[in-house]
């Protein structure tokens, strides 16, 4: 999964490759799945072709229940592109999912699906907070982003 130079204003966004474009697929409507071995079953992220733990080429895609809880999180500080300095400081945060804790999702903590990067309180992001998955569409592209649940 990469990103592509975007103009500067403008926040990047994903390009998805053959292994990948499944999940952006999904995304768009409404489904976070994450890659699955049709062998032996066992999830991973990124895609890719092969399991690494069986070397099979037989996946499929399995819809998680887009929970989990923050794993880690940092806020990005100029300098920054430009899109992204007039947000900051925001969060990033690695999400480990419920359905597979082995896994980490790269994002951002929102406070609706189309809020602003900088639209959480940075005194409410803390390591283990429980979120779920929103999608927000943002330049043709449906991507993932993260609510904190209610408590
Ligand atoms: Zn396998």
């Amino acid at each position: 999964m990469t990103t592509t130079p975007a103009a500067a204003d403008e926040l990047l966004l994903p390009v998805p490759d053959e292994d990948g474009a499944p999940f952006w697929e999904y995304a768009a409507r409404g489904e976070l799945r994450v890659q699955a071995c049709a062998a032996c079953g066992r999830l991973r992220f990124p895609p890719r072709p092969c399991c690494p733990h069986c070397r099979s080429f037989d996946s499929e895609w399995r819809r998680m229940s887009g929970r989990g809880r923050i794993w880690s999180y940092v806020r990005p500080h100029p300098p920054l592109l430009p899109a992204y300095a007039a947000q900051a400081p925001y969060n990033v945060i690695l999400v480990e999912l419920a359905d597979a804790p082995h896994i980490r999702l790269a994002g951002n903590l929102v406070t609706s699906a189309d809020a602003p990067l900088d639209s959480v309180d940075p005194a409410r992001l803390r390591i283990g907070a429980r979120v779920h998955v929103v999608f927000t569409e943002t330049g043709g592209m449906t991507v993932p982003r993260w609510m904190l649940e209610k408590s």
